[in-house]
């Protein structure tokens, strides 16, 4: 049995004082059955860590542990401070900081070695998938992003499938497309080492909002969802951990 995951992904947004109104708003989950994750920008990270209600973890996180490397998030800092997990791979990630998959795999080899939950992120851009692209793209993502892992990080990784083309654009992919490309990768994990395929995690995200959720989580392999706009306000993120029982 997969437990249902709802992952918020906050990017760089937040102050200090909306992160509290949100944790205001949220109140207490102890009915809610479904994870509640959240990735806040990494100076909130502290912060974030006095609500028992959720677990928080990074958005990024370097391929070392330390040394020279200004501006990065060392993964054996993000441990030893009490996060839970880190993002690898989201498609702002590829896009604008140009993150190879040779480099998504260093970071996260690092990030397992630091005993920190990955959540790696695989999609395909619109053009991709007008060009009938989009399990040739999942396939290369996966198989050179996962590289080099073994049995011990079995139920240490959680896919996050994310349409580009559905990331902030308020366009979710329909409950049909998103089933087709988890099943898909799901069929690609049963070959990739550190994988139990039928356990694995994956998270659907892309204009995900309380009201599309349940339609999305109705399906064989969707196991949660990683949100990002939907996931600001206390409320709405309540709404989501909720729809999704
Ligand atoms: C995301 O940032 O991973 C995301 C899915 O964003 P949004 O929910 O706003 O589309």
């Amino acid at each position: 049995m997969r437990q249902v995951h709802i992952v918020g992904n906050w990017k760089m947004n937040q102050t200090t004082s909306e992160v509290d109104t949100f944790f205001k708003e949220l109140g207490d989950l102890s009915e809610v059955s479904a994870q509640a994750w959240i990735a806040p920008q990494a100076i909130h990270l502290d912060r974030l860590l006095k609500f028992p209600q959720i677990k928080c973890g990074a958005q990024n996180c370097a391929q070392n542990d330390s040394g020279a490397f200004t501006g990065e998030l060392s993964p054996k800092s993000l441990k030893d401070i009490g996060a839970h997990f880190t993002l690898v791979g989201h498609s702002e990630r590829r896009s604008i900081y140009k993150e190879s998959d040779e480099l998504l795999n260093a970071k996260t080899l690092k990030a397992l070695e630091n005993d920190l939950v990955v959540i790696f992120c695989v999609g395909e851009t619109l053009e991709q998938r007008e060009a009938n692209q989009v399990e040739t793209v999942l396939k290369s993502q996966l198989e050179n992003g996962l590289r080099g892992l073994n049995s011990t990080h079995i139920g240490k990784v959680i896919i996050a499938y994310e349409p580009v083309w559905a990331i902030g654009t308020g366009k979710v992919a329909t409950p049909e497309q998103a089933q087709q490309a988890h099943k898909y990768t799901r069929s690609v994990l049963e070959s990739i080492d550190g994988f139990s395929a039928q356990e694995t995690i994956i998270l659907y995200g892309g204009s995900v909002k309380p009201d599309n959720i349940k339609g999305l989580l109705s399906n064989e392999d969707i196991d949660g969802a990683l949100v990002g706009g939907a996931s600001l306000k206390g409320q709405s993120f309540k709404d989501l951990c909720t729809q999704a029982q």
